[in-house]
């Protein structure tokens, strides 16, 4: 299939020309006929497979079908966090570039004069506003919203923004908008309170499921049984002298950002760290040296990666066995982007076993188990009584035995 199939208007093809897409994803193959057809939708997909486009496009298309360049808000896109929303804005600024439809990103965290310029922008009615639920509700309650117009909303990552308890907030918003519109819902899982609020905000809605609880199969994944006093060292021996020219860590906390960083930086590597200290234009720096390639390692927490998206990380390392499965797949799909391989390594401690034996069984699959290079010393030896405390490790049972023990051989 090509987009050509899609009969979409001319000058969103030449949009989709500039930005280099050749051929439609599978969501977009799937997802793009039924939103033109009008038709409400939920999609479960996760980020990698070209979701934003696969929503972006139908309703750009819808958007110009209706209505010329008039100054009403035509479209709502709501997203868990600034950095996505930042994000999906810059897709569709590449997609619109050729039509005359205006977007404006609304997200919390700027000075006062970024309120007073997305009033200003509200106002004299961007076509499509990308919001944050916080601060879309701020510019809600002020009273100058004019939804009136309205024929599009999209809520992506609701399972993010169910999460980070933003349902309040966006049963607010839902009361602002008109009831006849057209809705779409994206999300990389399925909980039951998502299948309900689809069932009360959809009508007559299409379903679209990409079984998507697994990473995808161009990802390579490996774990090494490390001791939390040699990760740093273990994050040396595997990038030094090799070609990994992006390289993304998770760690669990803020905290836990903050220190690798340092300890990397004391290391003389090339690294900066982003996290929810950070004001919006560091961020937005950081992410733009990581993007451009002044740096080599990014160090971030799960919440703020979400919409870290830049093309073509080399490796993502897991600094701890995240806290659940789908965590684990949404990490591992920062790697290997648009058909591209990656390599995913997880860090898991000697308390971690149980845990990422769960993620194993979540994502039916053995992640090879890799000894540790010879200058960081052995690893956590799995059968002393002192590791026999930790319960979960009792529900471990490993393929290969010799996986876990004193390495033979060192390798990387
Ligand atoms: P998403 O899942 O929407 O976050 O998209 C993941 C990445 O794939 C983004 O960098 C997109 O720009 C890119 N992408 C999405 N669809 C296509 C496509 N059909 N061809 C090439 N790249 C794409």
């Amino acid at each position: 299939m090509n987009f050509t199939d899609f009969n979409l208007n001319p000058s969103l093809m030449e949009g989709i020309a500039s930005m280099g897409y050749e051929k439609p994803s599978p969501i977009q193959e799937q997802a793009i006929p039924l939103l033109i057809s009008g038709s409400d939708l939920i999609a479960c997909a996760q980020t990698g497979t070209g979701k934003t486009a696969a929503f972006l496009l139908p309703l750009l298309h819808r958007i110009m079908l209706t209505t010329e360049h008039d100054d009403f808000i035509r479209a709502l896109i709501i997203a868990p966090t600034r950095e996505l929303a930042v994000q999906i804005d810059r897709q569709l600024e590449g997609f619109a570039y050729f039509t005359g439809v205006s977007s404006l990103a609304v997200y919390g965290g700027g000075s006062g004069n970024d309120f007073d310029n997305e009033k200003k922008a509200i106002k004299t009615g961007a076509n499509v506003i990308i919001a944050t639920p916080g601060r879309l509700l701020s510019h809600i309650n002020l009273g100058y919203v004019d939804f009136s117009k309205l024929g599009f909303l999209v809520l992506d990552e609701a399972d993010r923004m169910l999460d980070m308890g933003f349902m309040p907030d966006i049963q607010r918003i839902l009361r602002s908008l008109p009831e006849k519109r057209q809705t779409m819902m994206f999300s990389a899982t399925m909980p039951g309170e998502i299948r309900s609020m689809a069932k009360k905000i959809l009508h007559n809605h299409k379903e679209i499921n990409l079984a998507v609880s697994k990473p995808a199969e161009n990802v390579l994944q490996a774990a090494y049984i490390v001791y939390d006093s040699q990760k740093i060292a273990l994050i040396e021996a595997l990038i030094t002298g090799k070609d990994l020219p992006l390289v993304l860590i998770f760690s669990a906390t803020k905290s836990g950002v903050k220190e690798i960083e340092s300890a990397l930086k004391k290391r003389k590597l090339n690294v900066q760290a982003i996290h929810s200290d950070l004001e919006q234009d560091q961020r937005e720096k950081v992410l733009n040296n990581f993007r451009n390639r002044e740096i080599q390692i990014l160090v971030a927490t799960d919440i703020v990666s979400r919409g870290i998206d830049v093309d073509d990380i080399s490796l993502v390392i897991n600094y701890n066995v995240p806290g659940d499965a789908e965590d684990y797949v949404h990490r591992v799909g920062r790697t290997a982007r648009a058909e591209k391989t990656g390599l995913a390594i997880t860090f898991i401690n000697e308390k971690e076993m149980g845990k990422f034996h769960r993620i194993e069984e979540f994502i039916q699959d053995t992640v090879r188990k890799l000894p540790l290079p010879v200058e960081v010393g052995v690893s956590p030896d799995l059968n002393s009584p002192e590791n026999r405390h930790h319960g979960e490790k009792r529900k471990f049972k490993p393929r290969n035995k010799s996986n876990f023990r004193r390495p033979p051989k060192p390798q990387v």
